[in-house]
């Protein structure tokens, strides 16, 4: 494998993936350098088939190895939800703020017992007419009672890690990513690839 696919527009997500894959003897390359490649809906009923259906579609269109990722919040008293649609848990236009409003009033009265929650990573390879390979991360916690700290993105303001008084976004970037489920799931893909090479 000489060079691998990120099936990423976004160029800040590509510079995370190619800190967390150094060392891997591959060149990464993003999305933005295939203008045609087709937007993938993501239509699947979990993780993983959202994940394997973009690494495919992007593996499928450039014929090169092709890695892409999907990631859901779990919250147990909730069954799961908003699971698979944590990105537009409020609405179609993916608004972080809304969603963890949504969540606090789903969630209102409970107490911190009954506020168990995950985050799950799935991490999709696909090397065309090779093998199509899955990774997991998860990062267990609890949703707090009202949002806290200014870093990181999406539902890391209401979400406070096993083990830690703090939530996600009042960690720094450097401690979110030592732990993240994000992390995990494409350390394991580091891993792999180390492994495999060079037969894929
Ligand atoms: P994606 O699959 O990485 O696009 O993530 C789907 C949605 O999950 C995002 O729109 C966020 O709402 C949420 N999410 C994913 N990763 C994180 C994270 O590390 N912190 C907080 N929210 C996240």
């Amino acid at each position: 494998m000489n060079r691998l696919l990120i099936a990423t527009r976004n160029d800040h997500k590509l510079t995370e993936i190619g800190a967390i894959l150094s060392g891997v003897p591959v060149e990464l390359v993003g999305l933005s350098g295939f203008p045609d490649a087709p937007e993938v809906e993501e239509t699947g009923e979990t993780l993983e088939e959202n994940a394997l259906l973009k690494a495919e579609s992007a593996a499928g269109h450039t014929g090169l190895p092709a890695v892409a990722d999907d990631t859901g919040l779990f919250v147990d008293a909730l069954d799961g939800a908003p699971g698979v649609r944590s990105a537009r848990y409020a609405g179609p236009e993916c608004i972080y703020e809304r969603n963890n409003a949504r969540l606090l009033a789903e969630l209102e009265g409970l107490p911190p017992e009954k506020r168990v929650a995950r985050f799950e990573c799935v991490v999709a390879l696909a090397v065309p007419d090779k093998l199509q390979m899955l990774f997991r991360g998860r990062l267990p916690g609890r949703i707090t009672e009202a949002p806290r700290g200014d870093n990181g993105f999406g539902y890391d303001p209401i979400f406070q890690p096993d083990d830690m008084d703090v939530t996600l976004a009042e960690l720094s970037a450097e401690a979110k990513n030592a732990i993240s489920h994000r992390c995990i799931a494409f350390r394991r893909l580091r891993e792999f690839l180390i492994a495999a090479q060079p037969e894929v």
